[in-house]
Order: structure tokens, then sequence, then C-alpha cells
């Protein structure tokens, strides 16, 4: 049909599917199609989570997944956040979807535990938009209750950008999260502009150092100088510091080096499936 040739058209690759981009012109048609489709997905059962590992950097224990949503598109196969997810902020949609993300994960992480894999956090990502609906906070409370976890397993994940819209606001809200015992990080650390003086008042148990500043960390001075300052800067505010993207050993080195705490990326595992993860675990003791 008309709209699975768009599709096909607008293939750049099997898994770089990149219908969303911001350069990518789509049709008024185009995009209400693919809104139509988003909007139904969640009842079609079409979204799934991807985890992965987060380990600590010495004892390369896991102590942590991220949770990471995909899109299974009957027509176009595994569609990446990236290619969805300012879509679904646009229209609203990504609140009823990052809600199903948080129960989905909670649930997931009860799961393992009932399983007697050791506990674990489960890390979940949170945008602005959800993050401004006033009962956010209500909503944790609902998948906590729903699934059984207790709160210190259950992580969020928030961009600087997003704490920068309203400081006030967001402060507001980590510390309710804080005090029902959740946890906060703050994703892509380097990227946003943080006020520094803003920092250390977040409640905040961890930065992620974003991947940009870790891609030539092992060669180029700068983003050395970049990353061991993040490093220092996150242990003295009292937060761990976790290194996002980690592909090889140099930047590994680089990392002990430098006394990160923890590591997340390629070099120890992609994401992977629920199931995956408990064969992961299950062969690492
Ligand atoms: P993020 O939270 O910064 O997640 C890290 C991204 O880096 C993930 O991309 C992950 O697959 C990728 N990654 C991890 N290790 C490596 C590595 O060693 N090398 C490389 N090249 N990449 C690595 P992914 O899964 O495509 O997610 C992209 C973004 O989409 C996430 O960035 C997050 O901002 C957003 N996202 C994902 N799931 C959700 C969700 O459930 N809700 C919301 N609101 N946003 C989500
Ligand atoms: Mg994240
Ligand atoms: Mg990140
Ligand atoms: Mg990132």
């Amino acid at each position: 049909n008309a709209d699975a040739a768009m599709y096909r058209a607008k293939e750049f690759g099997r898994d770089n599917f990149q219908f969303y981009a911001p350069e990518f012109n789509l049709s008024a048609h185009e995009k209400f199609v693919l809104q139509e489709e988003l909007r139904n997905a969640l009842a079609r059962s079409e979204f799934a989570l991807l985890y992965q590992p987060q380990v600590d950097l010495r004892s390369g224990r896991v102590f942590a997944v991220e949770a990471l949503i995909r899109w299974n598109h009957p027509a176009l196969g595994v569609v990446a956040p990236a290619s969805f997810i300012p879509m679904a902020e646009e229209t609203g949609l990504i609140v009823p979807i990052g809600d199903w993300a948080l129960h989905e994960a909670c649930r997931q992480n009860m799961a393992w535990q009932d399983a007697g894999l050791p506990p674990m956090t489960v890390c979940v990502n949170v945008s602005a938009r959800q993050f401004r609906e006033r009962n956010l906070v209500g909503r944790v409370v609902n998948a906590l209750r729903d699934s059984g976890l207790e709160a210190r397993y259950l992580e969020l994940e928030v961009t600087e950008s997003l704490i920068m819209q309203d400081i006030e606001l967001a402060v507001a809200t980590m510390n309710e999260l804080q005090s029902l015992g959740v946890q906060i990080s703050i994703d892509d650390f380097g990227t946003g502009y943080s006020s520094l003086s803003a920092l250390k008042t977040f409640p905040v148990a961890r930065l992620k150092i974003d991947k940009s500043f870790i891609n030539d960390v092992a060669d180029n001075e700068n983003d050395q100088a970049v990353a061991s300052a993040v490093i220092s800067l996150g242990q003295k505010l009292n937060m761990r510091v976790i290194a996002e993207g980690v592909e090889t050993d140099d930047q590994v080195a680089f990392l002990l080096k430098n006394n990160c705490d923890e590591m997340q990326g390629y070099h120890f595992s992609k994401p992977v499936s629920a199931r995956d993860i408990e064969k992961l675990l299950n062969q690492k003791d």
C-alpha cells in the first residue's frame, strides 16, 4: 500500500531508521499517518523495553539496568526512540507511552527479583513533557504499588535541559520523588548547560557523562579535561558518576585512572531483552 511504500522510500538503513529526524521534512499527510500509528501503538502492544547493564568500574558488578524503549512497527520493524520520541513529545503521547514504560520497567524489575536475581536498580528515562505533568509523582507511586517494587530500586533519568526549563519546579518534583525513596540521575551531563550553583541543590544520586565526551576520551585532550572535571565535580557534590557509551579498553583505562565510579556501554553489553539480562546475570556469578 501507499503508506508502506512511503516508509520504504524513507528508509536509510535497517537499524538506523530515521523517519523523524529534524532535517527530514515529512509532508502533513506523512506526519498524520505516523501520529495515528503512534497513537494506536500502545493499544496494539507494539512497544518493548530493552535493558542495558550499568556496571561498577572496579568490581565489574551489574548494579543497575537502563530501560530503553523500542517501537516494533508492523511494517518498519524495530524503530529507535530518536525516531519517535520527538513526535511523542509534540503530540503529548509521551505521557501515556512514558507511563507504560515506567510500569513495565518496575514490573520487570520485580519479576527479576522474584526469579532470584540479586536486586538491582532499574533506570527509566523521563522526558520534559512527562516531568512537567502535574501528576508525575502520582504516576510513579502507582507504578511502584502495581509492581510491588521498592522505591529504592527505581531511578529516573532526567536531562539538564529539562531541569533548567524550570529549576524551581524541577527541584520540587525531584525532592518529592526523593522523599519516596526514588533515585534521580542527570542524563547526558555536559551537553546542556546547568548552572553549577544550581547543581549542588539538586537531589541527584548520579551524573551520567554524555557519550559525546567519552567517544574520543582515550586520545582527545579536551574530552579528557571535560570528563575528568565532571568526575571530580560530581564526586565533590556527593554524587556518583557514570560514563555513557563506553566501547573500548582504552576508554575503560582512562575512566579507571580518573576514578570514575561506573560505566555503561557496548564494551560491557548493548541494550538487550529482559530474558537476556537474566542469562547475562546468571552467567556472571
Ligand atoms: P539515553 O538515555 O542517553 O540512552 C543512551 C543511548 O545510548 C541509548 O540509545 C543506548 O542504546 C545508546 N548506547 C549505549 N551504549 C552505547 C555505546 O557504547 N555506543 C553507542 N554508540 N551508543 C550506546 P537509544 O536506546 O537509541 O535511546 C536514545 C534516547 O532515547 C535515550 O538516550 C533517551 O533519551 C531516549 N529514550 C529511550 N527510552 C526512553 C523512554 O522510555 N522514555 C523516554 N522519555 N525517552 C527514552
Ligand atoms: Mg538515559
Ligand atoms: Mg544518556
Ligand atoms: Mg544520550
